[in-house]
């Protein structure tokens, strides 16, 4: 009876569900259930290499976690629930706890209850659907994959904020940094493709979330996000780094209290707030562009040049010694206005530029080669490193 590791990414409105066959060759089914507890819920799966999008109002997690179940027996993609034995849960922050993948024992448990206040958006959701997990399979192994737990190297000169020692001290309050399993992947793939063990990277995380890492010899030396996702460059809905005092003074002309504010910092800022769009879709953002938009032409210059600050700012704590500058996730990977405005500026301070015609090797695009780096495109796949570190366990 052939054995399956299901890896589970939540959020508060969103729900990824992945299936891989125990070889980790191929990634069997991935559901992405989008705008749960609404109206508009959505079902957006890959099945046999068929796309379906199926309208599901108002589902929850509990009911979409069932409707996946379900949807496995029925489709007989496995005989038997008792063939799911490992799940692998991406947990957002794991704090100074978890310095690796762990598997959810009972004392684990109640650690994981203990930390949840340090990312309130995220670690509840996390929580909550580990448990509905459990309660479904109680003898499986649950393993939580933190993504926080690559970012454990960096430095503590670099993770302390520049406020009061008492709050890292008695709070844990400092930079965690996110995105940990993309990054991961992507320095993999990167190791494989220089065939070197020892990289110093560059990786921009660019998605619905952003993120910035430096990697030097191989590990997180600093990255963008902070305590929360909310931190560093500006996002689909988040504001990224702003001056604190925003905060307060938002309060005295609105009366708005600090979750409000928090709350509009994180879902209705960014590029869907300053060009006051629907949404903080990129392409919608580009379309505008294209159609001669200014206030979407001022958008896009403030999301392209918080990027190239952060760039800036790691070639210098990298004492300029880079192997590669490398863009990755939704909009890293496909946008090609960013791909090249970025490269304007690598040309106009690198100028020795050896080659610039695009090439493909083994899926990581090559955009250009410099004398001393290069710049690529690495699609990410976070869903294979999580499940690669259930697989650690068995
Ligand atoms: P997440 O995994 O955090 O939900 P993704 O990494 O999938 O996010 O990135 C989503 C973002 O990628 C969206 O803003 C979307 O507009 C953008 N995106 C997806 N495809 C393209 C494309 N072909 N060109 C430009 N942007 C794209």
């Amino acid at each position: 009876m052939n054995n399956y590791i299901l890896v589970i990414n939540s959020g508060s409105s969103s729900l990824k569900i992945s299936l891989f066959d125990f070889s980790l060759k191929e990634m069997l089914i991935s559901f992405n259930f989008q705008a749960l507890n609404a109206e508009d819920c959505t079902l957006f799966a890959n099945f046999k290499g068929k796309k379906i999008t199926e309208k599901l109002p108002n589902f929850d997690h509990e009911k979409t976690i069932n409707f996946f179940l379900n949807f496995l027996i029925d489709k007989k993609i496995i005989n038997s629930i008792e063939q799911l034995k490992y799940f692998g849960h991406r947990y957002v922050q794991g704090g100074e706890f978890f310095q690796k993948s762990t598997i959810i024992d009972k004392d684990n448990e109640e650690i994981l209850e203990q930390i949840m206040d340090l990312a309130p958006l995220h670690n509840p959701v996390n929580f909550k659907t580990f448990k509905i997990f459990k309660k479904n399979f109680p003898n499986g192994l649950h393993v939580a994959v933190f993504d926080t737990q690559f970012h454990t190297t960096i430095p503590i000169e670099r993770f302390l904020f520049p406020i009061p020692y008492s709050y890292y001290s008695n709070h844990k309050i400092r930079k965690y940094g996110f995105h940990g399993s993309s990054y991961m992947y992507v320095l993999e793939k990167a190791k494989e493709y220089f065939k070197k063990k020892k990289l110093n990277l560059i990786v921009c995380h660019i998605g619905a979330g952003s993120s910035i890492c430096a990697i030097k010899d191989s590990k997180s030396f600093d990255t963008s996000m902070g305590m929360s996702p909310l931190g560093g460059i500006m996002m689909g809905t988040r504001c990224g780094d702003i001056d604190p005092s925003v905060i307060e003074f938002i309060h005295q002309k609105t009366n708005k209290n600090l979750y409000e504010i928090t709350n509009e910092l994180n879902r209705k800022s960014g590029i869907k707030g300053v060009c006051e769009l629907e949404t903080g879709d990129f392409r919608n953002l580009i379309s505008l562009v294209e159609e001669g938009n200014i206030q979407a032409e001022i958008t896009y210059n403030m999301f392209l040049n918080r990027i190239i600050e952060y760039i800036g700012r790691y070639f210098f704590a990298l004492k300029g010694e880079v192997d590669a500058f490398i863009l990755t996730a939704g909009i890293g990977e496909n946008s090609q206005k960013l791909h090249t405005d970025i490269l304007d500026y690598l040309n106009n301070i690198f100028k020795e530029n050896m080659e610039l015609k695009h090439q493909e090797i083994n899926g990581i695009k090559v955009l250009a080669k410099f004398k001393n780096f290069e710049y690529l495109v690495i699609p990410t796949n976070e869903e294979l490193v999580i499940a690669k570190e259930v697989k650690k366990f068995i």
